[in-house]
């Protein structure tokens, strides 16, 4: 099991490892937010994030943000007692859990253990496969889509806004929600740009049963993906 501190206090940072690294865990500790995404989108794989909020330069958030967009990795955050605030923005962003300074090592250690655990049996329930109809099946795990059974290719953006649209069929996405649940904030495109993502994903899914390739316009709104 391999672990990534985000932590700027070094003494903190210390104890931390020390603890999880006499528990048998491997662990890499990132001074800042940017430090964090380096380790995380490096080779290793954790199995779990210890995220500070406060940190110099990109904040806890943000980085937790970025994090949640690419995987679902347990992510404990690290508060200041005061940080109620922090706390519900935290959850917002996507943590799962919260721990407030200063703590007790072995409650940290619990917290942990309990995540781990946790995550592990989501793994095996949750199913990496949305389906939509009985015809498109949308691989998150392994960025592919196959429509009757054939794969279909898409760029990088036509996927994570087919997806997003996919895990919520009920809900109409306005174009500035999809920029930014599906392609992220810092995505430099104009809002319009969405539409011609739109058009050539229905390009590539259209067929007899699905002239829109399954996703439908919302005058004046935007999209939503459509199971008929
Ligand atoms: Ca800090």
């Amino acid at each position: 099991m391999r672990i990534l501190i985000v932590e700027d206090e070094s003494a903190i940072a210390e104890v931390e490892k020390a603890y999880l690294e006499r528990d048998g865990y491997s662990v890499d500790v990132a001074a800042d937010g940017l430090k964090a995404l380096e380790f995380f989108n490096s080779e290793a794989i954790y199995d779990l994030i210890l995220l500070d909020l406060m940190l110099p330069g990109m904040q806890g958030i943000d980085v937790c943000r970025e994090i949640r967009r690419k995987s679902n990795v347990p992510i404990i955050m690290v508060t200041a007692r005061s940080g109620e605030v922090d706390v519900i923005s935290g959850l917002d962003a996507g943590a799962d859990d919260y721990i407030v300074k200063p703590f007790s090592p072995k409650i940290l250690m619990a917290r942990i253990r309990s995540n781990l655990r946790k995550s592990e049996s989501s793994d095996v329930a949750f199913s990496q496969v949305i389906e939509v109809g009985d015809s498109l099946k949308i691989d998150v795990s392994n960025f592919t889509v196959k429509n009757n059974d054939e794969e279909i290719s898409l760029t990088r953006n036509e996927f994570l806004i087919l997806s997003k649209l996919a895990e919520r069929p009920e809900k109409t996405w306005s174009r500035d929600e999809l920029i930014t649940y599906a392609l992220g904030y810092e995505y430099d495109g104009f809002e319009r740009s969405i539409d011609s993502y739109i058009k050539n994903i229905r390009k590539k899914l259209a067929g007899p049963e699905h002239e829109n390739g399954y996703i439908l316009t919302v005058h004046g709104f935007g999209y939503r993906i459509s199971e008929k």
